[in-house]
């Protein structure tokens, strides 16, 4: 196991689906899950042995099993009888219960893409989310055998990725966060003020999410052609005698839509099953336009609560940067349109450069490596034979351009450090700058100013001698600032 000072991990718990990231460098990783993909539903299902499975696996039962299958459930966080019985196991289970099930998994997927069996995380909560879920959520990290979980509203999550990623944010200012998933519709406005986010203002609607989409198109373009084409004459978007039916045709539209961020009309062909052994050929054409008529009242309100966001906060739109767009629904060609046009839209240039559906998960991660471990936590992680442990004490989130780093050598086999040196080298700056070979202390411990320059990304590499003045491999690679040692601050680099 390696050692970390700082939380490194970030996880996007997500209404329709959840993410994590580690932090790498200035940037983060999207870790992937089993199947080799970035995201994972929030779903649980329970077998009638009781066995938990999460994931996509779940959420296929969600619509067409919904005794056995769950998901939704982190709108119902933190509040009273929201247990949820699963019938054929005969267990129920909270909401804190199930978050807690996909946090297992996020886990379990760093463990396998590191070696690491993470204690700490960053975990994101939406911006309206109250005092009762943010609880309710510190409960599921306790639950999934974290010992210590930091939570962070996703709009500024949002920010850190796209400080450290991508574009320019500018020292101070504002940014609106258009978040649109597959449940709900968040809009923030956060203020960016030296290198803190902070969300000043929040609107949302937790029933608009690209999910109304899909059953919208299923009633109005599938159901109508099953109809014809079969003896299902009657079927409704709830009847309970065919939700295996339905669950098809929901599945159906989702993947057309999706499709039809890419191109102009899909055909949608498939065998639906109405019962064991008995099926119907459903084949119709989706356009672009069809979506969008489906999709427009729905974009439209979203953007009537940025609106609503801007007026409450007392902020016009010459005062934004730009609008970071978050969410999977945020990949709709009508979102952009609608938010870009001249008349209608916000008037704020658009920013969407960051893949929408792990921008969070990726800013919580690069927001963790500014945050270190609780020192309970952290003194109770112990060094592996053979392994040494170069632990960094300096300020994560300073303003302070020549910033005083300490440190701490560590390893099972050496109790005196005499002898022993550290060199840190910025080798960014020009020209290369170095502190030269620094004795360490009997005990391990060195101390020094390093020197950085204002708005330029730093890199300081930190390298152990022995006695004999040969490099020993260590846990720590050095130091990075993200985008300036002003904006954001110094990060631990990892080999
Ligand atoms: P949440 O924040 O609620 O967990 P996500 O940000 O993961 O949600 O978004 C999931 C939603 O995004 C789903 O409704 C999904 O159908 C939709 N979605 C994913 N990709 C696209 C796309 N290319 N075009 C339109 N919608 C999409
Ligand atoms: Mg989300």
């Amino acid at each position: 196991m390696t050692m970390r000072d700082t939380i490194d991990v970030g996880i996007d718990l997500g209404t329709t689906n959840s993410a994590v990231a580690v932090a790498r460098g200035a940037s983060a990783e999207v870790v992937r899950n089993s199947r080799g993909l970035e995201f994972t539903p929030s779903a649980v299902y329970l077998s009638g042995s009781g066995s938990v499975r999460v994931g996509q696996a779940a959420r296929d039962r969600v619509v067409a099993d919904p005794g056995n299958a769950c998901a939704e459930f982190k709108l119902r966080m933190g509040r009273l009888d929201q247990d949820k019985l699963f019938e054929d196991s005969g267990r129920s289970m909270s909401p804190e219960e199930m978050s807690a099930e996909v946090l297992k998994a996020m886990r379990a997927d760093v463990a396998r893409r590191t070696g690491d069996q993470i204690e700490t995380a960053v975990i994101t909560v939406p911006a309206a989310f109250t005092a009762d879920q943010t609880a309710a959520t510190s409960r599921a990290a306790e639950l999934a055998g974290l010992r210590a979980a930091l939570l962070l509203q996703e709009p500024a999550a949002a920010v850190w990725a796209y400080t450290a990623d991508a574009t320019d944010l500018p020292d101070r200012g504002f940014s609106l966060v258009y978040d649109f998933g597959g449940g709900t519709f968040d809009a923030a406005v956060v203020k960016i003020e030296d290198g803190e986010f902070l969300v000043v203002n929040h609107a949302g609607d937790n029933s608009l999410g690209g999910k109304r989409i899909d059953w919208a198109l299923v009633e109005d373009h599938l159901l109508p052609r099953l109809r014809q084409v079969s003896d299902l004459g009657d079927v409704t978007l709830d009847d309970p005698r065919y939700r295996g039916v339905l669950a098809q045709l929901k599945e159906l539209a989702e993947g057309a839509k999706v499709e039809l961020s890419q191109q102009e009309s899909v055909e949608v062909e498939a065998e639906i099953t109405i019962t064991t052994g008995r099926a119907v050929e459903l084949s119709c054409v989706l356009t672009q336009a069809d979506l969008d008529a489906v999709a427009r009242p729905l974009v439209a309100s979203s953007v009537r609560l940025c609106r609503q966001s801007l007026a409450e906060s007392g902020l016009g739109p010459e005062s934004f940067d730009r609008v970071l767009l978050v969410g999977g629904s945020s990949q709709l060609a009508l979102v952009r349109q609608m938010l870009a046009d001249p008349v209608d839209g916000l008037g704020i240039p658009l920013d969407h450069s960051l893949d929408p559906m792990t921008v969070v998960a990726r800013g919580a991660a690069v927001y963790a490596a500014t945050r270190r471990i609780p020192s309970e936590v952290r003194k109770s992680m112990l060094v592996a034979a053979g392994q040494t442990h170069l632990y960094l004490e300096y300020e994560p989130a300073g303003l302070d351009p020549d910033p005083l780093v300490g440190g701490r050598a560590r390893a099972d086999s050496v109790q005196d450090w005499s002898g022993w040196t550290v060199e840190l080298r910025n080798t960014t700056a020009a020209p290369v700058w170095s502190t030269g070979s620094l004795p360490l202390r009997p005990d391990g411990t060195f101390a020094v100013r390093i020197r950085a320059e204002e708005f330029t990304t730093h890199t300081v590499t930190v390298v152990l001698h022995d006695p004999a003045g040969s490099p020993v491999e260590t846990d720590t690679t050095g130091l990075t600032s993200p985008t300036s040692a002003r904006a954001a601050g110094w990060v631990a680099l990892r080999p």
